[in-house]
């Protein structure tokens, strides 16, 4: 048996196609033209090709996007003077900080900043609570594209096992809701879990969001199981020849072993990672249609 693999690099392009065609409908029938500010400190390189990616996906889809990037000596009263200044921009409907941020400026402080109905990332309290007492709130982009992804290959979730590897505030914990908010019975596992690979075996939906390369074993995995993999992983490139020095992505989960075992997975790259920017928009024009009391589009 070989599982079927989730392509969420088409997924997500359908994504995008469907969010462009609401931008353009808002567009037309509005006057309404969704906007997305990033917000850059620093020079991290990944964060960089992060927001790049990210303000070339919104234009693509015909919302404005507004970047700002600042000197990594920046102030926290710096940043939370421009994230006031957004939270007050009519044209601005979302606001993403790119995280992490220089040691000087608290996390936590900025999120707390944010507008939450601006909040795209879905990382103010004030959402987080609202996903974890079922209401209507903006949902982290990565776990949304999971969900998204879950419920396009299995349809109702209601009643299976759902198993969660990481418990982090931006992936494995609002995971874990959404798929509770599904009607799965939910367990997530740790780093001090017990018997994980027991845990792994029951589970007819795993989803692996650890940051540790291959760890989930095929052997692991109940046959037929869907499985979601987070993970990315930079490793040196192993394979039989690979060039010295030459590194790939890799996730959390033994692929190879795996997509013997599975029923469908998510491959890395080209499987969750491209989702994260797609809901990213979505969520963007969610906020611009509340915002302007506008009844909002299914994705
Ligand atoms: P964190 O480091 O914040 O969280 C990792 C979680 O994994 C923690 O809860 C930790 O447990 C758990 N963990 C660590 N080691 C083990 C172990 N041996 N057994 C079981 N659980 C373990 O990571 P993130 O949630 O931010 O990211 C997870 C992965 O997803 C990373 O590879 C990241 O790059 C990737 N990612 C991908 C995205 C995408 O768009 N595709 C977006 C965001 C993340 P504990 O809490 O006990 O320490």
């Amino acid at each position: 048996m070989s599982a079927d693999i989730i392509d969420g690099k088409a997924f997500a392009a359908g994504v995008r196609e469907r969010v462009g065609r609401q931008v353009a409908s808002l567009k037309r029938d509005h006057g309404l033209t969704p906007g997305l500010a990033v917000v850059l400190v620093g020079e991290d390189p990944a964060s960089q090709v992060y927001v790049r990616n990210k303000g070339k996906s919104t234009t693509e889809v015909g919302m404005h996007s507004f970047e700002h990037r600042l000197p990594a000596e920046t102030t926290e009263e710096a940043l939370l003077t421009l994230v006031a200044e957004l939270n007050a921009a009519p044209a601005v409907h979302g606001i993403l900080v790119q995280l992490p941020l220089p040691d000087q400026i608290s996390e936590a402080a900025v999120l707390a900043a944010i507008d939450p109905a601006k909040d795209v990332d879905g990382f103010h309290l004030y959402n987080v609570g609202l996903l974890s007492t079922g209401g209507a709130g903006l949902v982290p982009c990565t776990p949304r594209g999971c969900l998204m992804m879950l419920k396009d290959r299995l349809g109702d979730l209601t009643g299976l096992r759902a198993l969660v590897v990481g418990r982090s505030n931006i992936v494995g914990k609002p995971m874990a809701q959404l798929l509770l908010g599904a009607n799965c019975t939910v367990t997530i596992a740790h780093s001090r879990t017990r018997d994980l690979d027991e845990e792994c075996r029951r589970a007819d939906i795993l989803v692996a969001a650890v940051g540790r390369p291959r760890m989930i074993k095929g052997d692991w995995i109940k046959p037929g199981a869907t499985v979601i993999d987070v993970g990315m992983n930079r490793i040196d490139d192993d394979r039989p020849g690979a060039e010295p020095g030459k590194t790939r992505l890799v996730g959390d989960v033994d692929f190879d072993e795996a997509v013997k075992v599975a029923g469908a997975i998510t491959p890395v790259p080209g499987g969750v990672g491209p989702m994260t920017i797609a809901c990213l928009l979505a969520n963007t024009v969610t906020a611009a249609c509340r915002a302007a009391g506008i009844k909002e589009p299914e994705v």
